[in-house]
């Protein structure tokens, strides 16, 4: 794809460019005559790289206000110096003057005297800035490449892969979120703990890969049955959590019975040939005021229920609403 640059300067400024920007081959590019017209462009279509003439008004001021923005973090700035100030003229204060603008404002700093130049002086002028141009998409794709990785590993770190779930560390991260938005809009919130009753047993009749399959289709399963609003986690091994946003404590009940139901009526099959009967067990839990809002004692709770689910003969969904919870009270009858 090709470099994006957003000129920020005057038509005079842009005719005056290299003639390998102004073509457009190698590059995308836009121009914005002001600050205010730059700065409403460059956040809704991030450019690679800025080329700010610095005569325009505020360019100092854009160049810092764009190296402030998280969407522009890695677009490269280059602050091109147009002004003819007498001072610069020596060597000592063009030096202090490209030292001090990139401290603080941009990532590189050109001069381009453009009007007062020869045709010699305007050909090295073209080079460097070219020069300028190449660093920052040398720049811009490391840092593309690095934001790839990153995501790359950051779905990975937050996948199981044998069922392709969001796993524990997803809903360590997810679930404060839900516990904030849900108080911020004092919306009800649930959890479940689903456990598979008695899987080791399976793991043990008919081994561990079969053992996997079953996982899977019951995650499969188990997803295709919530409502969008609703986030599925792999917990631990054959234990999963469920966050019903916008839920209270009976509706979550009524949906952790459904999905009861749903695994124990509808016989699991792998590969054609064997046909297996699963049943799950349920704790659910709604969230409380004087609950923590990383969650830990919401999953408490919704564990203690799930214990009492297994204690009760497996196959069942216990839930509670009070802080002291006594499962039994609210347990749904199979
Ligand atoms: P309960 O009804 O009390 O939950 O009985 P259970 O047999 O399901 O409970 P237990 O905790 O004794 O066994 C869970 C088993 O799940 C033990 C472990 O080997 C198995 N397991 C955990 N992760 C995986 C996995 O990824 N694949 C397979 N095949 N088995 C797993
Ligand atoms: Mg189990
Ligand atoms: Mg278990």
């Amino acid at each position: 794809m090709n470099t994006s640059i957003l000129v920020v300067g005057s038509y005079e400024f842009y005719q005056a460019l290299p003639k390998q920007i102004r073509q457009q081959t190698s590059f995308s590019v836009e121009i914005a005559t002001s600050v205010d017209e730059a700065s409403s462009w460059a956040q809704i279509r991030p450019p690679d790289i800025l080329l700010v003439q610095a005569s325009v008004h505020n360019s100092e001021k854009f160049c810092q206000w764009s190296k402030a923005q998280p969407s522009l973090t890695y677009s490269y700035c280059v602050l091109v110096e147009d002004r003819f100030e007498a001072d610069l003229l020596n060597c000592t204060g063009e030096i202090e003057q490209t030292a001090a603008m990139l401290e603080n404002i941009a990532d590189a700093y050109v001069h381009f005297f453009w009007l007062k130049s020869n045709e010699a002086q305007q050909i090295v002028n073209n080079r460097l800035l070219l020069a300028h141009i190449q660093v920052g998409q040398r720049h811009c794709q490391k840092y593309k490449e690095l934001i790839d990785k990153n995501n790359t590993l950051s779905t990975i770190a937050l996948a199981d892969p044998l069922t392709q779930l969001s796993n524990r560390r997803a809903m360590e991260r997810d679930l404060p979120a839900q516990i904030l938005e849900s108080r911020t809009n004092t919306n009800p919130l649930s959890l479940l703990i689903l456990d598979v009753d008695r899987f080791k047993i399976i793991n043990d009749t008919y081994g561990h890969l079969v053992g996997d399959r079953v996982l899977q289709l019951l995650s499969y399963r188990l997803k295709h049955n919530l409502r969008s609003q609703d986030l599925l986690f792999r917990y631990g091994g054959e234990e999963f959590v469920i966050v019903l946003n916008n839920t209270d404590c009976q509706q979550a009940l009524f949906i952790a019975n459904r999905l009861r139901r749903l695994i124990e009526e509808q016989v699991f099959t792998l590969d054609s040939a064997l046909n297996l009967n699963i049943t799950i067990s349920i704790g659910s839990a709604c969230l409380q005021s004087l609950d923590d809002r990383g969650g830990i004692t919401l999953l408490t709770r919704a564990d203690r229920c799930l214990l009492s689910a297994k204690v009760a003969g497996r196959n069942c969904v216990m839930g509670c609403t009070e802080q002291l919870c006594e499962p039994k009270k609210l347990a749904i009858a199979r």
